[in-house]
């Protein structure tokens, strides 16, 4: 017979800025900026699990996902407070205390430095230094730690979702070995590969700290959700779930203007394309005719590319000059 044993939870060092930043509400408030594919709700669940088992954090948490097809743009809100304080508020957040930006070529459209909180952390997967990334995130004030995680998660064979919850576990001073533990235990096959990446994450991060210089204002964030909330909610206790859908999202910033370009003149109609898109809303058809590529839709993936068949006129999609598969 075995006997199952029961971590006890301990409380988090008092140093903790979980414990130092916090709302008027009680919450510390972290957003990470993703794209769909990246693992960013796996490695926040993750944290958020052993938060509050180990260390007595209680909270909320929130993941938009939209499409879960690799490339749209995905953010996950979680939300910490002591144990004993009424958690009130779910949805996404739009005031952060800490941002993970795992593409900084999220930080532009979708206008990541708005609703920062004055003294803010940002983690950015950058190979850049915090002075240049903090100007291209407009930082008011606070903490900037860069990461090179695409380059660890690669020469790792781990995930870009490992380099950026070292760091972000690490900054807001969660233990590095309790997560290191939870990593090996939740993925054994790939421990250590992605404890590989844990590791030199948190050794190679740049960190810096800037004070309110006046180079930069504080500006609202935007505005994400409905009238509805648990002040006025619906009998039933209805919310408004449709603000927080990703449906009618955009999703050029995923593709990042690399789509496919369609040669109609080589187009046999086969349909082939349709049968491997990771979004057939990308593919526009009109009675029966493939006709182009609606960017709106399409990730960018290329798989409609190595699929596309040849005729004798060439290949009716092809990846566009410029952008190597
Ligand atoms: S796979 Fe190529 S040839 Fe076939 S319908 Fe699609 S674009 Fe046309
Ligand atoms: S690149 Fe092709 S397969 Fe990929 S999403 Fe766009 S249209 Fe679909």
């Amino acid at each position: 017979m075995t006997t199952a044993t029961r971590e006890i939870p301990t409380p988090l060092p008092a140093d903790s800025p979980v414990l130092a930043m916090r709302d008027e509400l009680g919450m510390c408030n972290i957003l990470l900026s993703a794209l769909g594919g990246d693992g960013a709700n796996m490695a926040a669940k993750l944290m958020f699990k052993v938060a509050c088992t180990r260390w007595n954090l209680d909270g909320g948490y929130d993941a938009r996902y939209g499409s879960e097809k690799k490339g749209t743009a995905t953010d996950v809100s979680v939300r910490f407070c002591s144990v004993g304080t009424p958690v009130r508020q779910s949805g996404p957040t739009t005031n952060p205390h800490v941002l993970a930006v795992f593409h900084q070529s999220l930080i532009e459209p979708l206008q990541l430095w708005r609703g920062l909180r004055r003294g803010a952390l940002c983690i950015v997967n950058s190979h850049h230094s915090p002075d240049v990334v903090r100007e291209r995130m407009r930082l008011h004030s606070g903490t900037v730690v860069c990461v090179d995680a695409t380059r660890i998660a690669a020469e790792c064979g781990s995930r870009l979702n490992m380099p950026m919850a070292a760091v972000l576990c690490h900054q807001l001073g969660f233990p590095d070995h309790v997560f290191r533990n939870a990593i090996a235990k939740q993925w054994p096959n790939a421990a250590e590969r992605n404890l590989g990446a844990f590791d030199r994450a948190i050794g190679e991060a740049t960190r810096a700290t800037f004070a309110d210089d006046g180079r930069f204002a504080i500006e609202a964030g935007v505005v994400t959700r409905g009238p509805l909330g648990w002040r006025n909610m619906l009998n039933g206790g209805t919310i408004d779930a449709l603000t927080h859908s990703t449906v009618g999202r955009d999703n050029r910033i995923a593709a990042g203007g690399r789509v496919p370009e369609f040669h109609a003149e080589s187009c046999s109609n086969c349909g082939i394309c349709l049968t491997v898109c990771s979004d057939p809303g990308g593919l526009l058809w009109r009675e029966g005719r493939m006709t182009g590529i609606d960017d709106r839709f399409c990730k960018g993936c290329m798989r409609c590319v190595e699929a596309c068949p040849e005729t004798k006129k060439g290949h009716a999609l092809t990846v566009p000059l410029g952008i190597s598969e």
